[in-house]
This record gives structure tokens, sequence and C-alpha cells, in this order.
């Protein structure tokens, strides 16, 4: 029996989470769920799943929480805040922890988890590209296993059988490889007329034509500031450097990512897109379950297209190879701006293209780190959240 907890229960990753592990009560039981402010979701999980703790963001939500449970007649044990979550991640009664939480938020308690060395199931990319060296270098001191779930870098660890199930201590990738081919369906607007795209709403921009996701992550593929996340994921994972990752442009999203060897193979993973594939695949690993996918129908699909991306049309993506080049704390800048800039225009203050001017503006404006520690990156983290803020509210929508 794994026991497992689900930071970001409530959330788009932490439902799906939760649907594979309820189709296997035989194997996984759930130690602890988390959410921020949805309560009365994570109440309907609590009574469901039964866990021994649930941690929120508030005492307020806590108390909610703690008498939506008692009328309910659960006992799980309720707490609210960054050290709950932590207590919860690096607990002795957990085996794995699903990372499921969005953005900076997620990553003292990721970082808890593989400090701990649970087996880290990793959907918070945010925290990877905040702290990529630091993080990694947790990860193997304490023997943790790190498994990718964001469905590219699952595919490509799949798609790596060399690994066998460990993420490379060297920074290269393993022998053989010649380039990790990280797909990307392009998003919403990858042939919209660009110049009508700074009149494009908050609703459309979440409209991913394959995946039905998060709001927040829904936005970064819309500006394929997802994708620019991922190559940094993919460096840290996989030890890749910037010049080994292409991006390639796949609007079908039916191969998840590939592998390009020096002996002219590719390797890659397909299905159909729905995140209990890489969720399932990685709680059992290195066994199969069921997760509730249907089975892909390659005749139905009958076409595959790729094509290289257009950096004019996402410069963000741009913005991301850049900050993965530079390096130190620059893709903490990156993350911590887009992650504002975003928000703003989620609140209808800026644009869509103002999103990258934002964040071009702020990673230009700071002066890069040396991301040494957890502290170093946290301030740099706070710095260009403050300086994201000036700018947006410089700019005259
Ligand atoms: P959602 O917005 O759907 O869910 C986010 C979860 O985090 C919710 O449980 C939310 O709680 C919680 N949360 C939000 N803010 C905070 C905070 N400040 N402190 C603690 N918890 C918080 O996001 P997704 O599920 O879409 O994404 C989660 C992560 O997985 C992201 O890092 C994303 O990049 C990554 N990912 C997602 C994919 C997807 O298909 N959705 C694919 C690949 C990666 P509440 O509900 O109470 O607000
Ligand atoms: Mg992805």
């Amino acid at each position: 029996m794994q026991r497992i907890t689900v930071l970001g229960a409530t959330g788009s990753i932490g439902v799906s989470t939760l649907d594979v592990v309820a189709r296997h009560p035989d194997r996984y039981a759930v130690y602890a769920l988390s959410a921020h402010s949805r309560v009365d979701e994570l109440a309907a999980q609590c009574i469901q799943f039964r866990p021994a703790r649930a941690v929120v963001g508030s005492a307020a939500a806590a108390d909610r929480l703690a008498s939506l449970l008692r009328a309910a007649g659960v006992s799980t044990e309720v707490a609210w805040g960054e050290q709950a979550l932590c207590a919860i991640a690096s607990a002795p009664e957990v085996d794995s922890v699903m990372a499921a939480i969005v953005g900076a938020a997620g990553l003292a308690p990721t970082l808890a988890a593989a400090r701990a060395g649970k087996k880290v199931l990793l959907a918070n990319k945010e925290a990877l590209v905040m702290s990529g060296q630091l993080f990694m270098d947790a990860v193997h001191a304490s023997g943790a296993v790190l498994l990718p779930i964001d469905s590219e870098h699952n595919a490509i660890f799949q798609s790596m059988p060399q690994f066998g199930g460990k993420m490379p201590e060297v920074r290269h990738a393993p022998a053989g490889v010649a380039k990790i081919l990280l797909t990307a369906s392009g998003g919403p607007f990858l042939t919209r007329d660009v110049a009508t795209l700074d009149a494009v709403t908050p609703e459309q921009a979440c409209k991913h034509p394959n995946w039905s996701m998060g709001r927040k992550i829904s936005v970064d593929s819309a500006t394929m500031m997802n994708k620019g996340l991922e190559v940094i994921e993919a460096h840290w994972l996989f030890g890749a450097p910037a010049e080994q990752i292409e991006v390639v442009i796949h609007p079908q999203s039916v191969i998840h990512s590939m592998v390009s060897y020096v002996d002219g193979s590719v390797l890659a993973q397909l299905g159909n897109p729905d995140m209990r594939t890489p969720i399932a695949h990685a709680l059992a690993y290195p066994e199969r379950i069921e997760s509730g996918v249907a089975q892909l129908d390659l005749t139905q699909i009958a076409t595959l297209q790729f094509h290289q991306p257009d950096f004019d049309r996402f410069p963000c993506l741009a913005l991301a190879f850049e900050a993965l080049r530079a390096g130190g704390t620059a893709p903490a800048l990156l993350n911590a701006a887009n992650e504002v800039a975003v928000q703003a225009f989620l609140d209808r203050k800026i644009g869509f293209r103002q999103i990258d001017r934002v964040i071009g503006q702020v990673v230009d404006q700071l002066p890069h780190g040396d991301a040494h520690s957890i502290e170093a990156v946290l301030a740099q983290d706070a710095a260009a959240r403050a300086a994201a803020d000036a700018c947006i509210a410089g700019l005259a929508r």
C-alpha cells in the first residue's frame, strides 16, 4: 500500500490524481490533501478519501473545513499555512507526494518532500524552474525518486529507458542522446492573426484546444511560456543544455515528446491528451496500471503535423531560452514576473501582448544573481514581483 499526499488536491492535476487513486483502493491510500481556498471541494475529497490530515491557506479556511468535516463525522486533522504543507509533504507516514500546487507557492513543500527522500511526482514545474540546481541537489542528497508528471517530461522519461528510473546525477543527458524534442500544441492562438492578439480575453486564452487545465497554465500555454518553463524543466530533469532541447509544434498533442539518438533512432510516447496517463505512469512506476484513459486509436487521428515555433508570435518562448542560457536566478525572475503578469491579464489589468513586455522588462532591469541558496532565490522572486507590479502600474491599457 502506497500512502500519498496530494498537494493542490482541488486543482486540475489534483482531481485527476484522485481519480486514478480511486480506481486502485488496493494499492493507494491518501495520507493528506491540500487546497488553498476551495474549502467545499476539499471537504468533499476528505469525506471520500478519509485522509489523516488536510491543509488549507488561511485560519478562516481551516475553521470552515474543520466544521464541515465535524458535521460529516470525518476525523481528518486540519491545519493551515506553509509549515503545515511542508509537514504533510515530509511526514514519515508518507511514501509519495504529488506536487500539484500552482506556481512559486509550491516550492517550499515540494522541496520538503525532496529533502525527506520521498517519491516526488512533480507537476509543479515552477518550483524546479526557480531553484533547479538546489532542487536536484536535494533529490540526489536524500535519494528521493523524482518522477515527472508534466506530460512532455513524462514522455521524455519513458523515451529514455537507460535512466532505469533515476534522474541523471551528472549534468548531461545520457550517452547517445542527440536531442530532446519537446512537443507543443501551440495553444489557442497558433494561427490567429498576431495583430489581433492584444484584444483576446482571458476566456479565449484559457480555452485550450486539446487539454483541460488550471487557468494559470492555460494562459502560459497561450503565450507558450508554458513551453519555455518546460524547456528549463527539461534542462534540470534530464541534464540537457539549451542547445540540446528543441521545441516542435505538434497541434494534435498525440506525441507527448520525443528523444532523438545519435544513431538516428527517435523514441516517442503517444497517447490521448489526458493527464491521468502520466499520473498513473508515475504512481505505479515501474509497473503499469489502468488510468481511465481511452486507448489511442491511430486510424481515427490519421494525421500528425509538425513544424517549427514562430518566436515572433511567441516572444515568451524566446525569453525562457534566454533565461536558461543566462542561468543563476534569471529563470526565477522570469517565473515570478510571469506569475504576476498572468494574474494581471486574468484580472483584466493588462492585455495579452503586455504579458511578455512585463516579463522582458523585469528580467532586463534586475541584476541576475547566483542561485546558491533558497533565500537568494526567494529574494529574487520577491524583487521580480515588485518590479512586475510597478511595471504593470505604469502600463496604460
Ligand atoms: P489549478 O489552478 O487547477 O490548481 C492549483 C492547486 O493549487 C489547487 O489545489 C489550489 O487550491 C492550490 N493553490 C493555489 N494557490 C495556492 C497557494 N498560494 N498555496 C497553496 N496552494 C495553492 O492548477 P493545475 O492543476 O492546472 O496545475 C498545478 C501544477 O501542475 C502547475 O504547476 C502546472 O504548471 C502543473 N501542470 C498542470 C497540468 C495540467 O494539465 N493542469 C499539466 C502539466 C503541469 P484552491 O483550489 O483552493 O485554489
Ligand atoms: Mg506540459
